[in-house]
């Protein structure tokens, strides 16, 4: 079981149980991702547990697929 780890994006304490974990909440979510798109991040991530590791790819997974969705969804609107 992952433990509580700091909001990935403003470190506030995250439940492995909150809907958003790793994160606090969508915003940090959207957030965090925008980081990853604009090429922000650097390789710099603290060491955590590989399991929470992997909750967070699987978290950012699932955020970006819910991204590509919206994109598709905008550009059907303006064509
Ligand atoms: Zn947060």
């Amino acid at each position: 079981m992952a433990k509580p780890i700091p909001c990935v994006t403003c470190k506030k304490i995250v439940a492995p149980t909150e809907h958003d974990f790793p994160f606090c909440s969508e915003r940090c979510k959207l957030i965090d991702l925008g980081k990853w798109c604009s090429g922000e991040y650097t390789i710099s991530t603290p060491i955590y547990d590989p399991e929470v590791l992997d909750e967070v790819a699987r978290a950012r997974e699932h955020a970006g697929l819910l991204m590509q969705e919206d994109e598709l969804h905008q550009s059907r609107w303006k064509n």
